[in-house]
């Protein structure tokens, strides 16, 4: 599956450097060490129009109950519908008028990931949550599940001894993960897959890895249809969802 218009190719790399220069240029303060995101789901203005420059709402690329029983229609729609949107209203409301007006999503992450004050925190927690759920609701396909084929198969025996072992590690990842927060297989810049999981808004790309796959452990995820259990969530979605395709697209990238 193509990549959203602006979310460029997975595999293209930028340089932090001219992400810290971009941060510069539109007064977001220089971070000094690195510090966790913020949770914060993002309430704040929403514009009253939309500019032509201003990033769309991803659509999905399956009906909203193509993914049940799994996740139901429901969930998805919230997720979606409010969720995603008020993540991306509140980046465009946020870069409005700035110089990272129109520019790629992930531009807007990088810099605003080089900030330490609390606009810069606040633009990260909403960017980044755009660029979690573009890159969510592709790892996730109504005929998923499985395992994985080819270069990616081998590269997951390679690195987790196993696809197995790999799908444990995953799962342990997604699963334990305190909190609200994110579960990622990911390559590093040898090519090295590992498993990762991030908390709240945070993301691989700004530590230097790679994004191939990810599952949402946010509650607005799963708690319609699973309540309070997680790891029933996570294993029925590696069982039946996971997009393997798009996985082995993102390590060709
Ligand atoms: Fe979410």
């Amino acid at each position: 599956m193509e990549p959203t218009s602006h979310m460029p190719a997975l595999g293209r790399r930028q340089l932090m450097t001219g992400a810290a220069a971009l941060a510069a240029a539109v007064g977001l303060g220089q971070r000094a060490f690195a510090r966790p995101a913020l949770a914060r789901t993002a309430q704040d203005t929403v514009p009253a129009t939309t500019p032509a420059s201003a990033l769309a709402l991803m659509e999905l690329p399956y009906a909203d109950n193509a993914l049940e029983p799994v996740i139901s229609a429901n969930t998805i729609s919230f997720h979606h519908d409010k969720h995603h949107r008020a993540y991306l209203n509140n980046t465009n409301a946020a870069v409005a008028g700035s110089p990272l007006a129109g520019k790629p999503l992930e531009d807007i992450v990088r810099a605003a990931f080089e900030g330490s004050d609390a606009k810069s925190r606040s633009l990260f927690n909403n960017a980044a949550q755009v660029w979690n759920h573009d890159f969510y609701w592709r790892s996730m396909d109504p005929d998923g599940g499985g395992k994985p084929e080819g270069e990616l198969l081998a590269a997951i025996e390679r690195d987790f001894g196993g696809f197995d072992a790999f799908a444990e590690a995953f799962a342990k990842a997604a699963t334990g993960h305190f909190a609200s927060g994110w579960g990622w297989l990911v390559a590093d810049e040898a090519g090295k897959l590992s498993v990762m999981s991030t908390g709240n808004a945070d993301l691989p790309l700004v530590h230097g890895k790679r994004a191939l796959l990810t599952i949402d452990v946010w509650e607005h995820a799963y708690y319609l249809d699973h309540q309070n259990r997680r790891a029933d969530y996570v294993r029925q979605w590696m069982e039946k969802l996971a997009n393997w395709r798009f996985a082995a697209s993102n390590l060709a990238g």
